[in-house]
């Protein structure tokens, strides 16, 4: 594949894609990098650890030397005495429309399927890929749009979550936890018009997988699993009622993010892929539970296979989650990088058109030539709904916050 734009082969490609030339800093796969070095650390982020409270207190400090006023955010359940997400606030226009990204800080290491969940006593793992790399291209993202110097149209939270992994087969709750807290914490009268949840990238397009003799595929996939637009079982089992302005969410945010990678950043889309999300296997389940479009922007993966999928190792959860093992796969710190930029860019644009829609040069300016039409009457659209719906948004949603969830996963067997 190495004609396709972007590929490795290519880095000038990369390059010249489409990010608006006014935005500066541009998002960095190197700085990322640097910042996954410093995170990890070598330590192994358990909930309730020293390793894990040294871990969420360092990215509290890099947030804070951004300029960042950030929240310690404490909470406890049946497994954690002393748990904490780390939120950082950039204010926007609107204070009662929220737009957040998350990735969770806490890691851990238990034996793979088949055996379930099984915990050991000498079992460490760094949690470099699970979530490391989230943690650490979170913190660019927060980076460059604090140095943009604009103001957001929406409020941005920028959340490190604890306690996403579930502690085990002899643990007596799923996981989840901390982005569960923070959903459960929204304010009365505010909504969350998008999450985003990074958990697990930098291996993915362009990139191409380690040559092993099960692997046969061309490239890493980039996934970016979204609140559904057809497919919404996942969620009505667990008694979400969906409701109309959930589905007109779900189609807005899933053709902004098309418009972004393969109008914008012309990502394949056989390699970055835009689906409905099934699972539910991380923290964007809590916001879509919450009535919240998500999406799960994630790489290499393992266990749902699809269509002409051979190469479905995994890190995640073992011993091998470290750096090196990260590098091997990738084919090198370049290429890591690589892989961290093609998720950055994607973000960092949807941050841009945020940052810009009331400075005048919103979204329809890098739609001339392509669809601008379309996105004129999308984003009016998207703020149309917004005013309207909003009110009837809280109305319609079920339960009281505290009564969201909280058992944790229903499947935390396969949590990623
Ligand atoms: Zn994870």
């Amino acid at each position: 594949m190495s004609t396709m734009v972007g590929s490795i082969s290519n880095e000038d490609q990369i390059e010249a894609m489409a990010l608006p030339e006014e935005m500066d800093p541009k998002p960095s796969g190197s700085r990322a990098y640097d910042n996954l070095e410093n995170f990890v650390d070598g330590s192994y982020r358990q909930i309730d650890t020293d390793a894990n409270k040294d871990r969420r207190a360092w990215i509290k400090s890099e947030l804070e030397m951004m300029g960042y006023d950030v929240e310690e955010q404490s909470f406890t359940t049946i497994e954690c005495s002393d748990c904490m997400n780390i939120v950082a606030t950039l204010p926007g226009k609107r204070d009662d429309s929220w737009i957040v990204v998350g990735a969770h800080h806490d890691a851990i290491c238990y034996s793979p399927p088949p055996l379930i969940g099984v915990t050991y006593p000498t079992c460490r793992s760094q949690g470099a890929y699970d979530d490391g790399t989230g943690v650490a291209n979170l913190l660019e993202l927060a980076n460059v749009m604090m140095e943009w110097g604009h103001v957001p149209e929406h409020t941005w939270k920028f959340g490190f979550w604890d306690y996403e992994e579930w502690q085990g087969s002899s643990a007596s709750e799923g996981g989840g936890m901390g982005s569960l807290h923070f959903v459960n914490s929204v304010p009365e009268g505010t909504d969350v018009a998008t999450y985003i949840n990074l958990d697990m990238f930098g291996l993915n397009w362009p990139l191409s997988p380690p040559n092993l003799p099960t692997c046969s595929e061309d490239h890493f996939t980039l996934y970016l699993y979204a609140s559904p637009v057809d497919d919404w079982s996942y969620y009505t089992d667990r008694e979400l009622e969906v409701t109309d302005h959930m589905r007109e969410d779900a189609e807005r945010l899933q053709s902004q993010l098309k418009e972004i990678l393969h109008q914008q950043l012309d990502y394949p889309t056989e390699w970055v892929k835009v689906i409905d999300d099934t699972k539910g296997n991380s923290d964007h389940y809590n916001f879509i539970q919450g009535g919240y479009a998500s999406v799960w922007i994630r790489g290499m993966h393992e266990y749902i296979h699809e269509e002409g999928d051979t190469c479905e190792q995994t890190i995640k959860h073992s011993q091998a989650d470290n750096l090196p093992t990260l590098r091997t796969y990738a084919g090198g710190v370049d290429e890591l990088k690589q892989g961290f930029q093609t998720a950055l860019d994607a973000l960092a644009l949807f941050a841009w058109w945020d940052m810009n829609v009331s400075h005048g040069l919103g979204p329809t300016t890098y739609s001339e030539g392509t669809e601008a039409g379309h996105w004129e009457f999308g984003w009016l659209w998207y703020f149309a709904l917004l005013l309207i719906a909003v009110p009837a948004l809280l109305i319609s949603r079920p339960g009281t916050p505290l009564e969201l969830r909280d058992d944790g996963f229903a499947d935390a067997e396969l949590l990623d």
